[in-house]
């Protein structure tokens, strides 16, 4: 499969590239390490006449910074130099694993960025094909149609799904999002940026840029840890993943969070179901009910459309939730 023909500007810092973006609006799309947004482009599925690559924003979007208990992650920072940095891999190893079971190391990790795992598509398993493998299929919701294959005749949306592994550890971390635009900077946080809508999965303008991602490290020792389930062991994307994060203060769980991914079109935080372990010791009995209520919550938002049989996905929650959990909190009594 071929690029089809686009444009293709490359400014030389931010408020060029924003200027830019304000001007074509959505013919233009942002181009970052491409490892999304190109192979979509090649399916016919990211159509648009314009790229904006990010490449000269590289030293001004890179990096990741600790400074008074807040970690910063620049937009550009390839997963690769995130996950390897090493104050980020020794507070947040979850997320250092999240971002190290992307692709490959050899290309996604090495090209593909933190900015644009947070913004990569939603998928769908008649979605991502071929622009021949789909021509006998009337267009679907995503591409302006009014029909859902995976959905079938009942389906009134869209039903792709977010299967980006950065994504759910960082919502389950309640990471907030920079966002610059020409009008100036905002702060969103990703429980709002994700929208849980397969057509229009992010809350960004047009104009729009994500420049980096933030979060609280908080005071009591924290354990985090993604657990993914995948068909292979590399190159693949989730077909069920977890992520935990979860504060300890004299042995009790004063803070926790769970989020899964390759569930719906947005990362899914289970907030009911682990509450009752605030104030608790996490005992396993605790974890595995926890878990087990996680299952039981997950289920009605579980979409059909990964590659992978739906009754076993379901019963799976409980196990990669339970997985997540175990770790997180070995992780916060130092156990890493
Ligand atoms: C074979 C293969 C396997 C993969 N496996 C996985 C996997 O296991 N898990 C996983 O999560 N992903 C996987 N991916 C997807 C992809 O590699 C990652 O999500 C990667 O992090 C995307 O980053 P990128 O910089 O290449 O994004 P790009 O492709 O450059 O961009 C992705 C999207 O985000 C937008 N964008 C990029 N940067 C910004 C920004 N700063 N602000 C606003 N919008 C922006 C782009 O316009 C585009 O729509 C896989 C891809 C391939 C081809």
């Amino acid at each position: 499969m071929q690029l089809p023909p686009m444009d293709y500007l490359a400014p030389a810092d931010l408020s060029e590239a924003l200027a830019a973006k304000a001007r074509l609006g959505d013919e233009a799309v942002w181009l970052a390490g491409g490892t999304d947004l190109l192979p979509r482009a090649k399916q016919g599925i990211a159509a648009a006449r314009t790229v904006i690559s990010l490449k000269h924003l590289a030293p001004e979007l890179s990096g990741v910074r600790v400074q008074d208990g807040r970690i910063t992650i620049g937009a550009l920072t390839t997963l690769k130099a995130a996950g390897e940095h090493p104050e980020l891999s020794r507070r947040l190893p979850g997320l250092r694993d999240a971002l190290a079971s992307i692709g490959a190391e050899t290309l996604q990790q090495s090209v593909g960025t933190v900015g644009g795992n947070l913004c990569a598509d939603t998928r769908c398993l008649y979605l991502n094909q071929s622009p021949a493998w789909r021509a006998g299929l009337a267009p679907c919701f995503k591409l302006g149609g009014e029909v859902c294959h995976p959905g079938g005749a009942s389906a009134d949306r869209c039903r792709s799904v977010c299967q980006s592994d950065g994504a759910v550890m960082l919502m389950a971390l309640q990471a907030e999002a920079q966002v610059a635009s020409p009008q100036g900077q905002r702060t969103v946080a990703l429980d709002e940026l994700y929208t849980g809508k397969g057509e229009t999965p992010l809350a960004l303008q047009a104009d729009e840029l994500l420049t980096g991602v933030s979060l609280e490290l908080g005071d009591d020792p924290l354990g985090t840890a993604y657990h993914k389930l995948a068909l292979r062991g590399a190159l693949d994307y989730p077909l069920l993943s977890a992520a935990a994060a979860l504060w300890l203060r004299d042995g009790v769980v004063s803070r926790v969070r769970v989020a899964l991914g390759a569930v719906y079109a947005a990362p899914l935080v289970l907030i009911d179901a682990v509450a009752p372990l605030v104030g608790q010791e996490p005992t396993p009995e605790r974890l595995a009910q926890a878990a087990r209520k996680a299952g039981g919550h997950a289920e009605p938002f579980l979409v059909d459309n990964v590659g992978a049989d739906l009754q076993w996905r379901k019963d799976m929650v409980r196990v990669v939730v339970a997985r997540a959990l175990e770790q997180a909190v070995q992780r916060a009594k130092g156990g890493a």
